[in-house]
């Protein structure tokens, strides 16, 4: 991947050289130095509901989770796991044997790929991706096969050419790594396009890793259809899903995988030398939360909506090309209509020339080219920090 600084090279190996520090750290730091706004990074700046944190408060005080609890995860979160995935979506899953937890969604993404990759074996992904992905497939020693999400003009979207996924499968791909609704483009994966999905995984006889963490971040009557659920997934599917961003407690890390009997026990056999275990007394908060009714999920989505209207007009008012997010709290920009092309010098020059820090979505690329003019802006800030933001990007156009 590109944008990745070097200092480390001296003694990071071949697998990981590319990886070597993030642009996230550059761009905060570049925040820092300018007193610019951070949209990059996307991680809310309120905390998530006072009742789970208290819960978290009463768990530790309790004694509950202080010591290692169970390598799968304590019984009550596996448990409310389990009933969060009937509840939702109609998905039964064995609290016992089909319910692992983990630290967060990065440690379930890692411990799957390390446990199912051979080295040589090819996964298949869609292009941007989230920047771990692209570590663990190289950590596990396989290869990565971008498929590129192309921008539609006309649905105002990015969406998946399903000619190039089939065309990106070979007798060495392994497995297929799907994340929606998606990071950082914003879409939400249609069931048409899940199906083809399926469809696919089911005739080359392929597993299916998808990152479900925006689960419940999806608007204007988006539909999150989980690809467990679809015909013929449910053997060969490891769903991911994780607390951070669902209940804006992203520093506790606790995450979760959810598959069949024998791909849960194989992702342990690799997390056990990960992590073991971890974020004890917050597992039983999350297991509240998780229990939170409806209404917590539907004020949360709300809440984040008018979030994104407000960044959205705000950025469209400063000249960029928007592609309205229908899921995520990212905003994925053009800013060819600003008269620029290059994203990682724009997002370099933004915070002198606007106080704001945003991301270049070619970071999240192999082929740097089709991502090279969009940029990402995060929402899950307070209202205030976004419409002091849209106020400092209208000096781009004045
Ligand atoms: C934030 C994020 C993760 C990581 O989740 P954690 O639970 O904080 O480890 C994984 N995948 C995507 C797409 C994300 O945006």
């Amino acid at each position: 991947m590109t944008g990745m600084t070097s200092t480390a090279r001296p003694f990071l190996n071949r697998r990981l050289a590319e990886f070597g520090t993030t642009v996230f750290a550059e761009m905060s730091a570049l925040a820092l130095r300018t007193g610019s706004i951070n949209l990059g990074q996307g991680f809310p700046d309120t905390d998530g509901p006072e009742e789970v944190r208290e819960a978290a408060v009463r768990a530790l005080r309790d004694g509950r989770g202080n010591q290692y609890p169970p390598g799968p995860g304590v019984p009550e979160l596996r448990t409310a796991i389990a009933e969060h995935q009937h509840r939702r979506y109609g998905l039964t899953f064995d609290p016992d044997t089909e319910v692992l937890v983990t630290a967060g969604a990065t440690e379930a993404i890692a411990a799957t790929l390390l446990a199912l990759l051979e080295p040589g074996d090819e996964v298949v992904a869609l292009e941007p991706y989230y920047d771990s992905y692209a570590a663990c497939i190289a950590m596990a020693g396989a290869a990565r096969v971008p498929v590129t999400l192309r921008p539609d003009p006309e649905q105002a979207r990015f969406r998946l050419d399903l000619d190039e996924l089939r065309d990106a499968v070979t007798d060495r791909t392994r497995l297929l790594l799907i994340n929606t609704p998606h990071n950082p483009t914003g879409t939400v994966l249609t069931r048409e396009e899940l199906t083809a999905v399926a469809e696919l995984a089911v005739e080359r006889d392929l597993l299916v890793v998808t990152d479900e963490v925006y689960e419940h971040l999806v608007f204007d009557g988006a539909e999150h259809v989980p690809l467990a659920t679809l015909p013929g997934m449910r053997e060969r599917t490891v769903t991911i899903g994780s607390a951070g961003k669902t209940f804006s407690f992203t520093g506790w890390k606790v995450g979760w995988v959810t598959a069949s009997p024998g791909l849960v026990s194989a992702v342990r056999s690799a997390k056990q030398f990960l992590t073991y275990v971890s974020s004890g007394p917050f597992q039983y908060a999350v297991a509240e939360a998780l229990a939170l009714p409806d209404t917590y999920f539907d004020a949360f989505r709300t809440d984040m909506l008018a979030k994104r209207d407000l960044l959205a007009a705000g950025l469209t008012e400063a000249g960029f090309a928007v592609y309205r997010p229908a899921g995520t709290y990212f905003i994925t920009t053009d800013i060819r209509p600003l008269g620029e092309s290059d994203g990682y010098a724009f997002c370099r020059s933004l915070p002198e020339r606007a106080g704001v820090v945003a991301i270049p979505n070619a970071v999240f690329y192999d082929h740097r080219e089709a991502g090279a003019p969009f940029v990402r802006f995060a929402f899950c800030k307070q209202k205030t920090v976004l419409e002091e933001a849209t106020e400092r990007l209208r000096s781009l156009t004045a």
